[in-house]
């Protein structure tokens, strides 16, 4: 093999190489990560939110029921003294038919309230249970998502070693000059050869004069670009 041709393996490989790099900063990026995750992120925040809602919700239920009770027994009491015939004052009757009045208006009130507490609970719930599900459910994907990235990047990496590995091994042949001739291009350009198209050089688009396209095609020299500095070479099939 020329050098020519060991140096095009080594671009071939380093294009691989930065392809796959390309890949990995992709995923470590992540724009659908990072969605997913600032949604799961707002949906556990909504579920701390109804949970203490629900907690508030059940205490204010509690006290309610509890208020309640103890209207039941003051109507109670009420009604004894009112129809247990004790008491036959008029006047105090009367105010104690208002106070058993009073007491039944409070009790409808409280029982109206507590209906309305309940339904809210009912939905606070409900509401909970849907969230938690869809939770879970964005949750799973994920993980499997990322399971897949993590699979993904073992193969990237995998594939990322074995370029390298053979760079290695074309590295030792090519005459070391050169060698470092195509890592400083590559450095400085981001590429070391360019074809040359049309008989221009594709890497800075510069036209070429005849006579070093015969020299790179006859003499199979390495040639470098007298613009750019990197180094030519000519479609494989015409070698
Ligand atoms: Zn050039």
């Amino acid at each position: 093999m020329g050098t020519l041709e060991l140096l095009l393996e080594l671009h071939k490989h380093d294009n691989n190489l930065k392809n796959i790099n390309l890949k990995l900063k992709e995923i470590s990026d992540g724009e659908k990560v990072k969605t997913i995750s600032a949604k799961l992120e707002k949906m556990e925040n909504r579920l701390k939110d109804i949970e203490k809602r629900l907690e508030t919700n059940q205490l204010g239920l509690n006290r309610n029921d509890l208020l309640l009770r103890d209207l039941y027994y003051r109507l109670k009491e009420t009604e004894k003294d009112l129809y247990g015939g004790k008491i036959s004052d008029l006047k105090q009757l009367s105010y104690l038919d208002k106070e058993r009045e009073t007491i039944q208006k409070e009790i409808d009130k409280k029982e109206l309230e507590i209906i309305q507490q309940m339904e809210k609970i009912d939905n606070l719930k409900e509401e909970f249970s849907k969230l938690k599900e869809d939770f879970k459910e964005l949750k799973l994907e994920y993980i499997n998502l990322i399971e897949g990235y993590n699979q993904t990047i073992e193969d990237l990496k995998l594939k990322a070693y074995e370029e390298i590995s053979e760079k290695e091994k074309i590295s030792p042949k090519i005459e070391q000059d050169i060698l470092n001739a195509y890592v400083n291009l590559k450095k400085t350009r981001g590429y070391a050869l360019a074809e040359i198209i049309d008989n221009r050089c594709s890497g800075c688009n510069m036209l070429l004069p005849t006579i070093v396209i015969d020299r790179l095609k006859n003499m199979g020299e390495i040639v470098y670009c007298e613009n750019c500095g990197r180094i030519l070479y000519i479609n494989k099939q015409d070698f």
